[in-house]
């Protein structure tokens, strides 16, 4: 680990003027996302801006739903009886993520905001365009096994790591900003980018763009939503796939319907084919099974990652099946 400064922040303001004056100077929330790549190198902050300690951990009603503090931690928020009950596939989401240690660590504003855990970005030895922009990719023609199969480009395949992010989707959750021009509100399916050219860039967001709340508005389709998550062992592990799926029914026929898609991309994935494919359906088999199907067009694999294609379709029908709120 480089050698780096600590300081924490006063107030919002304070903290966004204390990173534009320090060009490689960090926010840390939880720290257990970027104190662990400061070890590694992969982060190399002069200055660490500690924003822990600011007003933004409440999880509170809003106008049309809930506004969670970009600072609540994930087990507080998994935990939540307002989400419990209004937002399952985001109290889902978070109870199967990580471990309890570090739910009660972190915080949602660092989750949506984690970097990927591609072997190959998480070893400075390596190219990395992510890490290194210009020194090449080495998991298009190495260990792809977790890698992306929709969403990449020559320059990255890698995965987006956070279970989270992809609820959010789901729930047509707002992102709201605090930047040097004021506040802003980002809904969730435009916060994150792909990579094409510029694989170092993962967000919308400016340099000092502080993130405030994650607003979740109340929707029947969130009411009826459900996670699935598929990995190589049961606890303690990222999604090799996982599945956000929520949709409700009125008079038999489906009226709404998300299907988000998580360990297959570099961003979280929203699969619009197959919330197309189910509106107006009756819920069952057979339309789960083409949901299922076009939520995989336009997926291609790089040979070890070749199964998440199938294991998507699978995971989709599955988690359709546990998914819907009926009136
Ligand atoms: C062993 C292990 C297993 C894990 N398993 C999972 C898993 O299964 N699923 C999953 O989703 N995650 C998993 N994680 C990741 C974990 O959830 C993240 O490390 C955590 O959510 C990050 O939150 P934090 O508050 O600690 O962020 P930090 O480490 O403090 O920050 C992360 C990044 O976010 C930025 N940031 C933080 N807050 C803000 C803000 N308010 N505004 C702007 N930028 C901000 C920081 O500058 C930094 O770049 C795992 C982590 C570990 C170590």
């Amino acid at each position: 680990m480089n050698a780096f400064r600590y300081a924490q922040a006063r107030d919002a303001a304070s903290a966004m003027a204390t990173l534009a004056a320090e060009p490689s100077a960090m926010y840390v929330a939880g720290g257990t996302n970027v104190i662990d790549l400061m070890k590694e190198y992969v982060e190399r902050p002069s200055l660490l801006v500690d924003i822990a300690q600011l007003p933004m951990r409440a999880i509170e009603p809003a106008a049309n739903g809930l506004r969670v503090g970009s600072l609540a931690l994930m087990s507080d928020v998994a935990d939540h009886p307002a989400v419990v009950r209004g937002f399952p596939v985001v109290s889902q989401a978070l109870l199967l993520s990580a471990s309890p240690q570090l739910r009660n660590m972190a915080t949602i504003g660092g989750n949506v905001m984690q970097r990927t855990r591609c072997a190959y970005f998480r070893d400075a030895t390596q190219p990395c365009n992510k890490r290194a922009p210009g020194t090449g990719c080495a998991a298009r023609g190495g260990d792809n096994r977790r890698h992306a199969v929709i969403g990449g480009s020559e320059q990255c395949i890698c995965t987006h790591a956070s279970d989270l992010a992809v609820a959010l989707l789901a729930v047509d959750a707002v992102v709201h900003v605090q930047g040097r021009a004021g506040e802003r509100a980002i809904p969730f399916e435009r916060f994150h980018v792909l990579p094409g050219t510029t694989p170092q860039r993962e967000t919308v967001l400016e340099r000092g763009d502080l993130i405030t709340a994650v607003e979740l508005p109340a929707s029947a389709h969130a009411r009826g939503s459900y996670y699935l998550k598929v990995r190589d062992r049961a606890s303690y592990e990222f999604a090799l796939v996982s599945v956000a799926a929520a949709f409700d029914v009125r008079a038999g026929r489906i009226r709404a319907a998300r299907v988000a898609l998580g360990g297959v991309a570099p961003k979280p994935w929203r699969a619009h084919d197959a919330e197309a494919a189910l509106i107006g359906r009756q819920p069952g088999a057979q339309a789960f099974a083409a949901a299922a199907q076009a939520a995989t067009r336009g997926m291609r694999g790089y040979g070890q990652n070749d199964f998440k294609i199938a294991l998507t379709r699978r995971a989709v029908a599955r988690a359709l099946a546990h998914a819907g709120d009926v009136a």
